[in-house]
């Protein structure tokens, strides 16, 4: 269906198509025209389903009624696990928000960056995509209030509660009036967010969305059975033979993405790690280099891939399964997104063949299997 029924303006429309945006997507199409109404959300989606413009389209729209703010009295606030969710969340605001009448300042803040930059730059900003770490330290500071929030949203609400924010989360929300739209988006549902459901929302319109199934079709899975002590070689085999330009491989642990990105790079290609213990910088000079093609291959763990957003990203290469397939469909789901066509490559040790078949199982799929035994791999 396309945005037009969806109640919103002509210029954001008209900036939906300027984007590439044609057809709503289905989360969008259930969001929009509650969020537009007032009305408090649950939205079950996961990363690749278009959940942030569901929210950043009606929130922008609200704004062009509301009188501009007293500075730094924040009216929206966006409430994220990680850093790099956070700057995505907040480029997606300034994208659409360009192209409205009334203009409205969004910006992102997190740990791991100066806080005094972003204490000067709060001047103005209406919109804040936050961490809930930094927020706090934010409002210790005196840099802002939040005593006139209009709308909440939570995004990636069940992450920040397996990122141990629960109690941050709470501070947080004593700080914000009674009376506000709230808005929770979560890729699972769980006793715990349960309980920030009914904590947060009233009478909310729930909406889940199957994106595995929507993505899986655009998506070509490979598995290569392989023993542990050659994954290595057949890492690099693929990448050079197939001649890979943008890989994003997925490690268990720090320790073996560092591992993974070592050996790549003793071999002439060049690749970077992104987990919880690389810097800030480190992780954004790694990822803006990994979208504009400079870096071939970003190894990631699951915590820091989380929230990722790559527009066709061409391959996702599982070097170790991850543990539940819930983890191993959103890994994949990295590919193949937007309409794009995507390989997932899984390089799967006999001791991970049946964990393997539990994943196919709760899939729905057979994945074809490529035997590496005979593959020389001689100088790789
Ligand atoms: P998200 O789930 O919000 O991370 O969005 C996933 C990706 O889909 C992002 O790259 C968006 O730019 C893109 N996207 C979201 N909605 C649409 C749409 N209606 N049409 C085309 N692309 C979209």
């Amino acid at each position: 269906m396309s945005f037009s029924q969806l109640g919103l303006t002509a210029t954001l429309i008209k900036a939906l198509s300027a984007q590439g945006y044609k057809e709503a997507y289905p989360i969008q199409l259930q969001a929009i025209p509650a969020i537009l109404k007032g009305k408090d959300v649950l939205g079950i989606a996961q990363t690749g389903s278009g959940k942030t413009a569901s929210f950043v389209l009606p929130i922008l729209q609200q704004f062009q009624s509301k009188p501009t703010t007293k500075n730094r009295f924040i009216k929206a606030l966006i409430l994220v696990p990680t850093r790099e969710l956070a700057v995505q969340v907040g480029d997606v605001f300034k994208q659409f928000a360009e192209a409205m009448p009334r203009k409205v300042k969004a910006m992102s803040v997190f740990g791991g960056a100066s806080i005094n930059t972003q204490m000067m730059n709060l001047q103005g900003v209406e919109i804040l995509v936050a961490t809930p770490g930094r927020l706090l330290d934010l409002v210790d500071a005196n840099a802002m209030n939040l005593s006139e929030i209009d709308i909440l949203v939570l995004d990636e609400a069940d992450k920040m509660l397996n990122m141990g924010f629960k109690d941050e989360m709470a501070s947080v929300f004593k700080l914000l009036p009674e009376k506000r739209q709230n808005l929770l988006f979560s890729a699972t549902l769980g006793k715990e967010i349960n309980n920030i459901t009914e904590i947060l929302l009233h009478n909310p319109v729930k909406i889940q969305v199957e994106e595995e199934q929507q993505n899986l079709d655009l998506i070509t899975q490979q598995c290569y059975h392989v023993t542990e002590d050659r994954k290595g070689p057949l890492l690099r085999y693929l990448i050079k033979e197939q001649d890979m330009k943008q890989v994003l491989v997925f490690a268990s642990s720090i320790h073996r993405a560092d591992g993974v990105v070592e050996k790549l790079k003793k071999h002439g290609i060049e690749a970077a790690a992104m987990h919880s213990k690389k810097s800030q910088g480190a992780r954004t000079d790694a990822l803006a280099n990994f979208k504009s093609g400079k870096l071939k291959v970003l190894v990631a763990t699951d915590l820091a891939s989380r929230g990722i957003d790559i527009q066709f990203l061409p391959h996702v290469i599982n070097y170790e399964l991850p543990r539940s397939p819930k983890d191993y469909i959103h890994r994949i789901g990295r590919t193949g997104r937007a309409s794009s066509a995507g390989t997932a490559i899984s390089l799967v040790s006999e001791e991970e063949e049946h964990h393997f078949s539990v994943i196919e199982k709760k899939m729905g799929k057979k994945v074809a299997v490529t035997e590496t035994n005979e593959l020389d791999l001689k100088g790789y």
